[in-house]
């Protein structure tokens, strides 16, 4: 064998393994890209995953797990619509990928298509009869069903309000004149819109406690859809509109970070936003002396008491004020998209806010 032959031999076995050969390889390319796809959405970097996954699919797109992935990281980052293309595309070509079908029925359920969550849970269990999960989504997709079976439904530009019968008729038609003026208000503000229209059900009050087994005091909820219990209050039309912007508000900060945005950020938008809701958490703050401590503002308030709660609430809107003062609101804005792609809160407080969260904290007067 000539030196030339036998350097062309090792040549051909070596560049198998070399990098650059590798992505000549359509499959290898998108199996290095999947990788990396995953590796970001583990360590929450959540935009560049769904640059490595549209990477991947350009070199396979017939792989369902590349969809499945760009769909996991589009949901992530609460772009939903997208989410959902991707995970329907996934099951087009594998209906037998369970994890796509659980996170679609979950976005389905949370949009309140009920029957199409139901329908996707059911598929799935055709191929995965012994999923305990799939089962347990599909009994929860059913009970609800069948509380809103018989519901009526009342359609605006941004928001669907569903109510029991024609005796709430008129407070579902205030709920929606309400909701799309916050929709304006609220999304102008915050130069943020979201991406689909939100589901909103109006409850009697045991519904209310049975579907979200919230606190005796919650006066509504945000979780994907905005449930109102109707109690006497809110027939009183200031108290409508406090309760509706300020769950419409949540809507907008899971739009633009699903997960990851402390309860203290969150809750003190939603009070921000609230017509009233600053000399509110004024009022509170001034009216006693005690406070939450701070490393209970981050989780939820659920174990709070109705007192506490209402303290937690006035605080949270006070740090935020405090927040917009110092950067705008568009600088809230960004850090919670900041989350949203997957910086933990630290880094984009720092980023955003030109300060370190304790030092922000610490200067804020005590008294507040
Ligand atoms: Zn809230």
């Amino acid at each position: 064998m000539s030196v030339r032959v036998l350097a062309a031999v090792v040549l051909a076995c070596l560049l198998p393994l070399s990098p650059l050969y590798a992505q000549g390889i359509p499959r290898v390319r998108a199996a290095v890209q999947a990788q990396a796809g995953w590796d970001a959405i583990r360590d929450g970097r959540h935009q560049e995953a769904a640059d490595a996954f549209a990477s991947a699919i350009a070199a396979q797109p017939r792989d369902p797990s590349l969809y499945f992935g760009a769909g996991v990281a589009a949901f992530l980052m609460g772009q939903v619509s997208t989410a959902q293309q991707s995970l329907e595309h996934a099951l087009s070509l594998a209906p037998q990928l369970t994890s796509a079908s659980l996170l679609l029925g979950d976005i389905l359920y949370r949009n309140n298509d009920l029957v199409a969550a139901a329908d996707v849970y059911q598929k799935a269990l055709k191929y995965a009869p012994e999923d305990k999960v799939l089962a347990a989504r599909l009994e929860r997709t059913g009970r609800e069903s069948d509380v809103q079976s018989g519901f009526f439904q009342s359609q605006g530009a941004h928001f669907t309000v569903l109510f029991e019968g024609p005796a709430d008729e008129e407070l579902a038609r205030k709920a929606l004149e309400v909701l799309e003026t916050a929709y304006w208000r609220v999304g102008t503000e915050l130069l943020t819109f979201p991406d689909r229209i939100i589901p909103v059900v109006l409850y009697t009050e045991q519904q209310f406690r049975d579907i979200t087994r919230s606190p005796n005091w919650a006066a509504a909820v945000y979780d994907g859809r905005i449930r109102v219990p109707m109690r006497g209050a809110l027939t009183d039309p200031a108290e409508l509109d406090r309760v509706l912007t300020h769950e419409f508000t949540h809507a907008l900060v899971q739009s633009l970070a699903p997960r990851g945005v402390p309860t203290w950020l969150n809750e003190g938008l939603a009070v921000m936003f609230e017509p009233g809701g600053q000399p509110w958490a004024a009022t509170q703050l001034s009216s006693g002396t005690y406070r939450v401590p701070q490393g209970q503002l981050v989780g939820g308030f659920d174990g709070l008491t109705g007192d506490q709660a209402r303290m937690a609430y006035a605080q949270s809107a006070e740090t935020v004020r405090a927040m917009i003062e110092q950067a705008g609101a568009l600088a809230v804005v960004a850090l919670v998209q900041d989350i949203g792609r997957g910086d933990t809160f630290e880094v984009a407080f720092e980023r955003r806010m030109s300060t370190s969260y304790n030092s922000f904290t610490a200067s804020l007067d005590p008294a507040r």
